[in-house]
């Protein structure tokens, strides 16, 4: 750099203050034509500018300005930090879904799928923020975390700063009472997030913008004694930097000069939440020498120390130990001439580049969790991938796509973040469900969870969560709780422990000895009412053992004892199953079979011609577990095995009963009742799915439930077997408000 050059850029020294200015379509092109050099991606901005000035045409903002003034700025403030053309035409278009007749769709359409996520997201954003605002339970961290869950996407947080950015230099035309609260929420959500991805410059201006409105006295009383400090120092000042510039150019080190004014807020935590005084302040006024190297640092700092007394204990060599957040310079102060205390900070372009545009190194570090080793080796890495992504070109190749978007998965993907009804924010795993919701919520909404509502619909409990879901649990008393299926449903770390214990603890209690004697002996009966006596029994016991564990899905006799003391075994099913029943005169079979009776879909082996009729009250299928129940003189009648109106049959119950192949196009009643919140055209949405199936129906009846929304449809349908009877209730449950759907048994 010329000396003369040196020179001039001393003169450029005072903050400019209040003013923006306007800028045009032309000025921004003169912004990012440097480092956006594709033609296509040059003609993908132009096309955005010239759809969001046509669809905001005619619209004022409240400042005067035609609309399309503020989308151009926003864009403007984007393109400042070398972002690429996606970021640019969704900052150009930010506004146009939400204000215009615009759609998502078109935005797709024409500017392709990244440019539409964001502008997606930043009107989702937009629509929720304002809803949830002024619930209860809400922290500013809570914000902060929602914020960062819709986004996804970096490139979603730079246009949304860059656009409430450019609200708050504009915020003079807004009430006061908005004012004040734009400036406060900017201060709690958006300018931390801002420090925390490096964007410095944005942060420490929102930051003054929106102290001026919250703490306007405090405000006004640093820029009072600012303006007396600084033009006080104005001519000692220059004198300084005047000196300083000097010798640095005799040694022909290349360099160039600013001076800073510390931040009206950075004072303001000084003086008000730390309790300096102002004249402690020793950095208010700093000089800033950026130099090419390291060395060329030291090398200017030994100059600066030679010619000015340095103040002991002031020096900070940040380029040896780099701050957490990356930030490094040399900074020491030091007593001029006549007497006044200046900071002096000395770093390189590139250090400079850093401090004002940032990195986002820090996002890769949960807060709490930092670790200086760990963030050495990642600050190359940090600093390729934030380079990556603010100069990204559409035109890149995919693996650069894809690096991004695997970093991206990890920064923002880490957690959703869902509401309780109140207002209150759970943040759970990426991918977890209702009801590892419930288990958070307590264990004992857990324990007896049977579903939800997400956003006002119902759900089943293995539904997946999405940041800025509205969950609420539906609980029953008589739900049998955790079991095994849980397991898969749940994926935090503290619901599975604790469905683990609730499952053990409910096998230990049925593993109660009381229970395995009951069974014991409730079994022995049986078996005397059969003239078999206990060495018997316990000798099938033990040949059976292998088929007994398969068939019971127990893991130890005793286990199966107490399954059958408890009830969840039928016992008198077991003595078939045994082959312990004793034969009766009554059940005297012949060997001819009832295969040959085409008349039955269902054959009994060794049971001769017999008259075989389905079960009105459970009415099973071809494909359901079934048993024969032989009624005198009405032959048999096939029941589903779980039938509880056959749990006390004993020895009129036939256990060779079976489905026979090929049942051809037969259909059989299913009585069936579904459960749902009840919406206008609840029964033809109904219909349609069964139609669509091929599914005939007769007798369908909808009752309101008492007090609720709720409906409960009973209905008649014609099946063909148990698998398309599955399928039918999953395409029911599809329709939105059902939440529940069962075969009914009388
Ligand atoms: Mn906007």
């Amino acid at each position: 750099m010329e000396k003369e050059e040196a020179i001039a850029k001393l003169e450029q020294t005072l903050i400019p203050n209040g003013g923006y200015p306007i800028h045009t379509f032309d000025d921004l092109k003169v912004l990012y034509y440097p480092y956006i050099t594709n033609e296509a991606d040059r003609k993908l901005i132009e096309e955005a500018y010239l759809l969001a000035e046509k669809k905001h045409a005619g619209v004022f903002r409240k400042s005067g300005e035609p609309y399309i003034v503020h989308p151009i700025e926003v864009a403007y403030i984007t393109a400042q930090l070398n972002s690429g053309p996606t970021t640019i035409c969704a900052a150009l278009l930010h506004d146009t879904v939400e204000d215009t007749d615009l759609t998502i769709e078109d935005i797709q359409s024409q500017f392709g799928e990244d440019v539409a996520g964001i502008v997606d997201a930043l009107t989702k954003i937009q629509r929720m923020k304002l809803s949830r605002y002024d619930q209860e339970e809400f922290e500013a961290e809570d914000h902060r975390k929602i914020f960062l869950g819709m986004a996804k996407d970096v490139r979603v947080i730079i246009v949304k700063l860059a656009d409430r950015l450019h609200n708050l230099r504009t915020l003079n035309s807004l009430k006061p009472e908005r004012q004040y609260a734009l400036s406060k929420e900017t201060l709690e959500v958006f300018t931390p997030i801002a420090h925390r991805l490096g964007l410095y410059k944005m942060q420490s201006e929102m930051e003054d913008l929106c102290l001026k409105r919250v703490e306007p006295d405090a405000y006004a009383h640093i820029v009072k004694l600012l303006d007396e400090n600084t033009e006080n120092r104005a001519e000692s000042l220059n004198a300084l930097k005047k000196r300083i510039a000097d010798a640095i150019y005799e040694q022909h080190i290349p360099f160039r000069m600013e001076s800073r004014v510390k931040s009206i807020h950075s004072i303001y935590r000084k003086m008000y939440l730390k309790s300096y005084e102002f004249e402690n302040l020793y950095d208010v006024l700093a000089i800033r020498v950026i130099t090419d190297t390291d060395i060329n640092c030291y090398e200017i700092l030994g100059m600066v120390h030679a010619m000015y007394k340095p103040i002991p204990g002031r020096f900070k060599d940040y380029i040896a130990v780099p701050k957490p957040n990356m930030y490094q310079s040399l900074h020491t102060s030091i007593i001029s001439g006549d007497g006044n205390i200046y900071e002096i900070q000395i770093r390189t372009e590139k250090m400079d580049e850093i401090a004002e545009s940032g990195v986002a190194a820090h996002w890769k570090y949960k807060e709490g969790s930092y670790n200086p080793k760990e963030e050495q080796k990642d600050i190359e890495n940090s600093l390729h991938w934030f380079r990556d992504f603010v100069s990204m070109s559409g035109s890149q190749d995919g693996d650069a796509k894809e690096y991004m978007a695997a970093l991206s998965n990890d920064i923002f993907n880490a957690n959703v973040y869902v509401f309780t009804p109140k207002g209150k924010v759970i943040d759970l795993p990426t991918g977890a469900t209702i009801l590892d919701f419930a288990y958070r919520i307590h264990t004992k909404v857990g324990d007896s969870a049977v579903g939800g509502k997400v956003n006002g619909n119902f759900v089943p409990l293995n539904t997946e969560l999405h940041t800025g879901d509205v969950c609420e649990i539906r609980t029953s008393k008589t739900t049998s709780g955790p079991n095994d299926s849980w397991l898969e449903i749940a994926k935090t770390k503290s619901a599975k422990s604790h469905i683990k214990r609730a499952i053990m603890k409910k096998r230990a209690e049925m593993m109660k000895d009381d229970n395995i004697q009951r069974g014991k002996e409730m079994l022995l009966e049986l078996f005397k009412s059969n003239d078999k006596g206990e060495g018997e029994m316990n000798n099938l016991i033990e040949a059976n053992q292998a088929r007994i564990y398969e068939n019971y899905h127990v893991e130890s006799i005793d286990e199966f004892f107490a399954a059958i003391g408890n009830k969840s075994i039928q016992a008198n099913l077991i003595i078939d199953f045994l082959g312990a029943r004793k034969k009766t005169r009554s059940l005297k079979l012949s060997k001819h079979d009832s295969r040959n009776d085409d008349k039955y879909p269902v054959y009994i082996e060794n049971a001769g011609r017999i008259a075989i009729s389905l079960a009105k009250c459970c009415t099973p299928v071809p494909g359901d577990e079934i048993v024969g129940y032989i009624s005198k003189g009405k032959g048999v009648a096939i029941h589903r095995c779980d039938c509880p109106n056959i749990a006390d049959a004993g020895g009129r119950l036939l256990h060779d009963v079976h489905w026979k192949d090929n049942l051809g196009a037969s259909v059989y009643p299913v009585d069936v009742q579904v459960q749902a919140e009840d919406h206008v055209g609840m029964l033809a949405d109904v219909l349609a799915v069964l139609s669509a199936r091929g599914v005939n129906c007769a007798d369908l009846r909808a009752k309101l439930i008492k007090n609720t929304r709720d409906v409960l449809i009973s209905i008649k349908i014609y099946i063909s077997d148990s698998r398309t009877l599955e399928d039918t209730f999953s395409a029911l449950k599809g329709i939105k408000g059902v939440y529940r759907c069962e075969r009914v048994i009388h």
